[in-house]
């Protein structure tokens, strides 16, 4: 009992909450409380002012007027401030002790001003006690723990002064007070339970909802960001893009949107495994930010795809500046787990709102522009222009004619032969497709083979020119063989594959007669699936020719993997060879690594005598190109066949290191017979 009691004397110092709460209601409260106890005593001073001395009546209730405005000012002053706990703590306790200090004061000066005054002033002093007592009882109905010191001091100070007096009037006011208290100290009791309660309740509400905003918060993370990186993922990054198209639309201004694609990540992954491949990848995100500069938004789109949010127009030498920076971030060495990797960045930017206006647009923009810079400048930066728009629109037009093409009557091949300078014989032809549509003349297959793969037509294509092409290797001499181009996309259907390989069992055709040209690039699409394909190709007993060699990423392990039949070397570097002594090395070190691993090598794009006579002497045996004859189509055949085997053959290219055996290049008829034949036509 006695422990409950002084219970309502405790200040709540062990929730903080209701000690915060308690504070924050009293501050609200403090100026009536201390206007309506210097109010009512300048009241009291004045009735009083007749009967006792004017320094006790007026002086003393100036002095305790000044000390209420003093601390009001004090609390006015730290109502806003935010306190820690131990501060607040401290306050409430002052509270209780300026209550007690601040009350003492008052009952003091009423009861000098008792001494003074006749009946009806004292009846006014007890009225006045008990009133002010009571209405700061109410003010304190929050803080209860100076509610009852001002209620227990109030109350012994009361019955001490007035109870005492003898006077029947004062002791029925004394008794009132005292029955006033008690309901009043029961009422303020009940209340400041439901105030605890209250505010118990509350704080669980905010500790509830900061779970809630937290779980959301998180939910929000794992739905927006990608896991491994840690950048905003695909999602984020068009609701981020349609918010500041958004913007930019309502005030105006431009913006860069920027793709970012990793060169030659999908070696990293197959050499050295997935959890390099992880690693590359954060690490590279993390240069990526860096290199992007403060301001910019970066994402991972998926794959080795990252995107770009510059949000301020930039000149295109600006632009240029930082993709540089951002190239040569990502082409630095990454050095995970003992291993060394290297790629490289190529990077399409397409500037709001020239280039697009929606974000699809925007996207497909800058997505035309990194396959550009994919295509021809791999590694650097290529910026959306309107001759980039133009072909777009060209492009378009070619899938609108190209899908409602006739493929069996549109579609032909023109035949290209791959000779041995070592006998001045055709070994193959390769075949080369050919589109004549009746609407808009031939179309190269440099433009129409990447239309047909987008549009899905390619498989379809595919199997039509393969279908012409066996019937035409059936009308060549058994010596001769056939060389045959595949998509990517051919490459990754395991349909399409079935379909060849039941084509040249249904035509009877001899395997060992056919070659199928893959790409470098091709196989880094899917290279697992691409080496299916080919183990079937095979296994059929068909040859591989890595085809357009040293312009892709190809490693040693790539080329066992493949054990291809032949490798073509590429164009540029025949072109290059007669200048740069650089691209001979490049193309000795190829013709080197064929010799070591026992596969023929193929010089495509041989333009002049002077290239057939530098590829010779590198040891190539095999060559295609102009030089030799222009792709020619199936009925010209016969007769370019009967007019170089009439020419006599003499060797003389190293064949395989080995040593040359004619000197003179310019009349050599291994090269000669064939360019004649092209100087005929
Ligand atoms: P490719 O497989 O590298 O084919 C060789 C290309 O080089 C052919 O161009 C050929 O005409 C050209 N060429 C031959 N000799 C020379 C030369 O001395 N100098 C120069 N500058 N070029 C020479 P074409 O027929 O325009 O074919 C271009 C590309 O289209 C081919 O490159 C190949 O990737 C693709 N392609 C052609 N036919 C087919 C096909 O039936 N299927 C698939 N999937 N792709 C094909
Ligand atoms: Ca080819
Ligand atoms: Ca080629």
């Amino acid at each position: 009992m006695f422990k409950r009691i002084l219970d309502l004397f405790r200040l709540p110092t062990d929730n903080m909450d209701v000690v915060r709460s308690q504070l924050s209601a009293f501050v609200h409260q403090v100026p009536l409380l201390y206007f309506l106890l210097a109010a009512n005593s300048i009241v009291v001073a004045w009735t009083h002012s007749d009967v006792a001395p004017p320094l006790l009546s007026i002086g003393a209730c100036y002095a305790l007027c000044l000390i209420c405005s003093v601390r009001l000012f004090q609390w006015l002053q730290d109502r806003k401030r935010n306190l820690p706990d131990k501060y607040a703590a401290r306050r409430l306790r002052t509270i209780r002790v300026m209550t007690v200090v601040l009350l003492a004061l008052f009952f003091a000066w009423v009861g000098a001003l008792y001494v003074y005054g006749d009946l009806n002033s004292r009846e006014h002093l007890a009225f006045y006690v008990a009133i002010t007592v009571n209405t700061i009882c109410i003010c304190l109905l929050q803080v209860r723990s100076s509610a009852f010191v001002a209620i227990s001091l109030s109350a012994i100070v009361f019955v001490a002064m007035f109870g005492f007096s003898g006077d029947k009037y004062l002791i029925g006011i004394t008794l009132n007070q005292l029955f006033s208290v008690i309901v009043l100290a029961y009422t303020i009791n009940i209340h400041y339970g439901s105030f605890v309660d209250l505010i118990q309740f509350k704080g669980e509400l905010i500790r509830q909802n900061g779970r809630m905003q937290k779980l959301s918060d998180d939910n929000f993370k794992i739905a927006n960001h990608d896991v491994l990186t840690g950048l905003p993922n695909r999602r984020y990054f068009f609701a981020r893009l349609r918010d500041i198209i958004g913007r930019k639309r309502q005030e105006g201004g431009s913006f860069i949107l920027g793709l970012v694609d990793l060169d030659g990540f999908k070696p990293v992954n197959d050499v050295y495994g997935h959890h390099v491949g992880d690693a590359l990848l954060i690490e590279a995100a993390a240069r990526l930010t860096m290199a992007a500069g403060s301001g910019t938004f970066v994402a991972r789109l998926g794959g080795d795809e990252f995107a770009l949010i510059i949000p301020e127009p930039l000149s295109d030498e600006d632009l240029l500046v930082r993709s540089r920076a951002i190239s040569s971030a990502l082409q630095a060495p990454f050095e995970i787990d003992g291993a060394v990797a290297k790629v490289s960045a190529s990077c399409g930017f397409a500037a709001f709102p020239d280039a697009g206006r929606s974000d699809s647009e925007l996207y497909d923009r800058a997505d035309h522009a990194l396959y550009h810079a994919k295509a021809h400048q791999r590694g650097g930066a290529v910026v959306f222009s309107s001759e980039h728009e133009l072909e777009i629109r060209r492009e378009a037009h070619l899938e609108q004619v190209l899908r409602r093409a006739d493929i069996s009557r549109e579609f032909s091949l023109a035949f290209q032969p791959i000779l041995s300078s070592s006998t001045g014989q055709v070994v193959a032809f390769e075949a080369l497709a050919r589109w004549t549509s009746p609407s808009i003349g031939s179309i190269s297959p440099g433009l129409f083979i990447p239309v047909a793969e987008k549009v899905d037509l390619i498989g379809d294509i595919t199997l039509e020119l393969f279908g012409q092409a066996l019937d035409r290797l059936a009308e060549w001499p058994e010596s001769i063989g056939l060389s045959f181009n595949l998509s990517a996309r051919d490459i990754a259907s395991a349909s399409t594959i079935m379909k060849l390989i039941l084509l040249v069992t249904t035509r009877g055709a001899n395997p060992k007669r056919i070659d199928f040209e893959i790409t470098e690039t091709m196989l880094m699409q899917d290279f697992n699936l691409a080496v299916q394909s080919i183990q079937a190709l095979r296994l059929l007993g068909c040859g591989i020719v890595l085809d357009d060699f040293g312009t892709g990423y190809s490693s040693l392990a790539y080329v066992h993997r493949l054990s291809p039949s032949k490798i073509k070397v590429d164009r540029s570097f025949t072109l290059e060879m007669s200048r740069d002594p650089q691209c001979r090395t490049i193309v000795q070190s190829i013709v080197g690594l064929c010799d070591n691993i026992g596969v023929d090598c193929v010089v495509e794009g041989v333009e002049t005598e002077e290239q057939a006579r530098i590829a010779g002497e590198l040891g190539c045996d095999l060559m295609q190109g102009y030089y030799f004859a222009q792709p020619m189509g199936a009925p010209a055949i016969p007769s370019y066949l009967a007019q170089i085997a009439g020419i006599p053959v003499k060797v003389c290219t190293r064949r395989h290191g080995g040593e040359p055996h004619c000197d003179d290049v310019a009349s050599c008829p291994v090269t000669a017979p064939a360019a004649r034949v092209r100087r005929e036509a």
